[in-house]
């Protein structure tokens, strides 16, 4: 079982993944968790590089490489293996973080990048992916610290990144749980977990 947790930043997937993963392991579950970019060795260095402010001028197509190779080494080596073993794997981010943020953020294809991790990962697709929605003013303003490089983009940027995350559960309902995040922590929990169980082995 492959569960994804989607959204813009600041929308709590973090938080969800981790609740999620401790109320499985709470029920006997094999439960690996992890999350994009940067799970592996490999994965961690091209994180620095795509969220150091410092990296100026990259191309949209680099960048959507680079997130692409994260996500092949990421589905090869830990996703993979994970499943095989038959733990549970959540992940914080998936394929459709590319699709809302390089899709539609940057206003590259959508269906060419749709292909890219199509390959990228060998054609593997979450079983549930839970996408958390919250307004981005909203979302940024939970946002403590200093911000990254993506988390210093317009508004007008994680507008289109929100709506295309909604545009994708839309084209795809049965695979998503679109929440509302504004929800207070513990019904969003609750509801995750209901749909959770409905996916689980017996
Ligand atoms: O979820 P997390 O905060 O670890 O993501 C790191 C940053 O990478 C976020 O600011 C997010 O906006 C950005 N990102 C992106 N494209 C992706 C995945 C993440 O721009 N495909
Ligand atoms: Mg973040």
């Amino acid at each position: 079982v492959f569960v994804a947790f989607e959204g813009g930043d600041g929308a709590g997937k973090t938080t969800q993944a981790r609740l999620a993963a401790i109320w499985l392991r709470d029920h006997g579950y094999d439960v690996v968790t992890t999350h994009e970019p940067g799970a592996t060795k490999t994965g961690m260095r091209l994180r620095a590089l795509l969220l150091d402010r410092e990296t100026t001028g990259l191309s949209s197509r680099a960048e959507t490489l680079l997130y692409a190779a994260d996500r092949a080494d990421h589905a090869a080596n830990v996703i993979r293996p994970a499943m095989a073993r038959g733990a549970i794997v959540v992940t914080d981010r998936y394929v459709d973080s590319s699709l809302a943020y390089q899709g539609y953020g940057r206003g590259q294809s959508v269906q060419e990048i749709a292909e890219l991790n199509g390959w990228a990962t060998g054609g593997l697709v979450p079983d549930l992916t839970v996408l958390l929605e919250l307004p981005p003013d909203v979302a940024l303003a939970r946002i403590t610290g200093t911000p990254d490089r993506m988390e210093a983009e317009s508004a007008d940027f994680h507008e289109r990144v929100n709506a295309g995350f909604r545009a994708l559960a839309q084209a795809d309902p049965d695979r998503y749980l679109v929440l509302d995040a504004s929800r207070p922590q513990s019904e969003l929990s609750r509801a995750i977990q209901d749909r959770i169980r409905a996916i689980l082995p017996d």
